[in-house]
């Protein structure tokens, strides 16, 4: 039997692979001893098989002698040796902490001896045992971390780089930390090999192909996480003490309170965790993180953290409805399936409006902004910048993005700052010789390669074109709460959003999180006066668990 290891070495030592120690590392007596208490000890035949890649709840294997292969599926459905997993190192990866389908297979080797711990018992043996949780979580971490470089276990995307659709589904596996491989048919040279092989034509880009060459043709992300198993099934049955709707920073910082706090917790997330944070590709205002930290870093360590404590987290599942007339609490997901809860933290978010134009995905996040912030201005300096919308918010960002500018256009729709804008704004802007507004005018094409470079807008009085070189766009034509699925359970404030604590008249407040409803509660960019930014997004999610406590247990509050 050959050691792959040998094969598969890697020379970067940024990359988890290389570091041997850490991601596979071997537990000493001590803590096979303690392992040994949740567990129990087996000799599996040789070749037997002890999980298949896309089973559910599998079990955790330490060898004591011998070996376990771990095997992946290529395409075609072969299985390959990826690792020997020795004398006192384990199997295991995220999935053990979720209900989502293994990507790899195991199969005990010549002479094996191992521990299998059950999963129920798995999950006892990390929250009771901090030093051997914290070898095994790290080492879970640093294993997917190298099969996301490595895409050695995952699927195949393929498609043409610039289409909508392969931008889509590869945000939606890379958001959820799921290995796969990209095949740009736009610029790969095995394109025309792959489609061939596959019977696929140009049309029926892009795809996903899984082990087995089960071909997904241009799935909805529900399709894709459905394929992918990531879809976990919800127990209608269950009561959980809190139902969690939303994984943004809000949402992820509740789970991880009320998990570690005892409290029974799911979370139901219609994309991935992160929520818009999660699409910020570096966020440097958040405590702690000096050189910044990509919102999808933070999220996936945040959604590692709540599983750990115990919290289930359901991705790719939407809450599409709210029955409040009843206790417990009704939520429905997907219109066809029912969480039920005692009580619900509402952390659902916001969207910013967004402008329909072509090309606008490729450049938001980089070069389409929602916030003027230093950081923001100082991709700027000496440029022209473009800030769409008429409001207060639009007026501050073009007065402050022209300190350092070369120029600011305005662009609106209407015929002036007058009715949107605060007299004392628009008046500065007017004696501004840094900034024009360009009146009854729409943004009506973006151009660039990765990062814009022109943006041109359309007088609608005298259909003018002009087209400027502009490296970045503000858009600030306000944000959109996703409150559609409360189904008017809640009193909302006037631009939709959900009101909260003292902006609830004649309520006792236990809270300034408590909603129109007792037991449910809301926090972050959805609640009605909301700062909305990363931090207070999770500090309004870690504080709300003590009024949640107190809701479900008056007496001890
Ligand atoms: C590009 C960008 C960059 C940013 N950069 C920064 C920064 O550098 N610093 C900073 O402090 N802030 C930044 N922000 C703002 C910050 O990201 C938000 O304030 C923060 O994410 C709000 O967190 P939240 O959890 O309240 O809501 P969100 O992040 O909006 O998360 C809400 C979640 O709920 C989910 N959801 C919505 N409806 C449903 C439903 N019906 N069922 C299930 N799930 C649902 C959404 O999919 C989403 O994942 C940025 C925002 C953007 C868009």
């Amino acid at each position: 039997m050959t050691d792959i290891r040998s094969e598969v070495e890697p020379l970067d030592p940024a990359d988890p692979l290389a570091r041997q120690e850490q991601t596979f590392p071997k537990l000493n007596d001590e803590m096979i001893s303690i392992v040994r208490a949740f567990g129990q000890e087996e000799a599996p035949g040789s070749g037997e098989l002890l999980f298949e890649r896309g089973q559910r709840s599998v079990d955790f294997f330490v060898v004591l002698q011998g070996y376990i292969e771990i095997l992946e599926l290529d395409l075609a459905g072969v299985p390959h040796l990826l690792r020997l997993i020795g004398p006192g190192q384990f199997t295991g990866e995220l999935y053990l902490l979720n209900e989502r389908q293994t990507l790899v297979s195991a199969r005990a080797g010549v002479a094996t001896h191992v521990i299998r711990v059950r999963r129920a018992d798995f999950h006892r043996l990390l929250s009771s045992e901090p030093d051997v949780a914290e070898i095994l979580m790290r080492a879970f971490i640093l294993r997917r971390v190298g099969q996301i470089l490595h895409a050695n276990v995952g699927v195949e995307l393929a498609g043409p780089g610039h289409s909508g659709d392969t931008l889509r589904i590869e945000q939606f596996m890379r958001r959820n930390g799921y290995p796969y491989r990209l095949l740009d048919t736009e610029s790969d040279t095995d394109a025309a090999a792959f489609l061939n092989c596959f019977d696929l034509s140009e049309d029926q880009l892009p795809v996903v192909v899984l082990p087995g060459k089960v071909v997904l043709r241009n799935p909805s992300n529900t399709e894709l996480a459905d394929g992918l198993g990531l879809i976990e099934a919800l127990d209608p049955e269950k009561i959980y003490e809190v139902a969690v709707v939303g994984a943004g920073p809000a949402g992820l910082a509740a789970a991880v309170y009320a998990a570690s706090e005892g409290l029974s917790t799911i979370v139901l997330e219609r994309i991935a965790p992160g929520g818009q944070a999660g699409t910020s590709s570096k966020i440097e205002n958040y405590l702690g993180f000096p050189t910044g930290i990509s919102g999808q870093a933070l999220a996936s360590r945040a959604q590692i953290q709540a599983q750990k404590f115990g919290a289930r987290l359901a991705i790719a599942r939407t809450v599409t409805g709210l029955d409040c007339t009843a206790q417990p609490y009704r939520l429905e997901v997907d219109e066809r399936e029912a969480v039920h809860a005692r009580s619900i933290v509402v952390a659902s978010g916001a969207r910013y409006r967004r402008l329909e134009l072509q090309n606008y995905d490729r450049f938001e996040g980089n070069c389409i902004h929602y916030a003027a912030t230093a950081m923001e201005a100082r991709l700027c300096g000496g440029q022209e910048v473009a800030v769409v919308g008429g409001g207060n918010s639009a007026g501050q960002a073009a007065m402050f993005l022209s300190k350092g500018a070369r120029h600011v256009q305005i662009i609106i729709r209407g015929s002036g700052l007058a009715a949107t804008m605060s007299d004392y704004l628009a008046q500065r802007i007017a004696n501004s010789p840094k900034i024009t507004v360009r009146p009854y005018s729409e943004i009506t094409r973006l151009d660039g390669d990765r990062l814009l470079r022109e943006v041109s807008w359309t007088d609608r009085r005298t259909g003018t074109v002009e087209t400027h070189a502009i490296a970045n766009l503000f858009v600030m034509i306000g944000a959109q709460p996703n409150t559609e699925w409360l189904g008017g359970c809640l009193a909302l404030a006037a631009r939709g959003f959900v009101r909260t604590g003292s902006d609830m008249e004649g309520r006792a407040l236990s809270s300034p999180f408590v909603t129109s409803r007792p037991g449910i509660f809301a926090v972050g960019d959805v609640r009605s006066g909301s700062v909305k930014r990363v931090a207070s997004g999770v500090g309004e999610g870690s504080v709300v668990v003590q009024a949640i406590h107190q809701y479900l247990n008056p007496s001890i509050a």
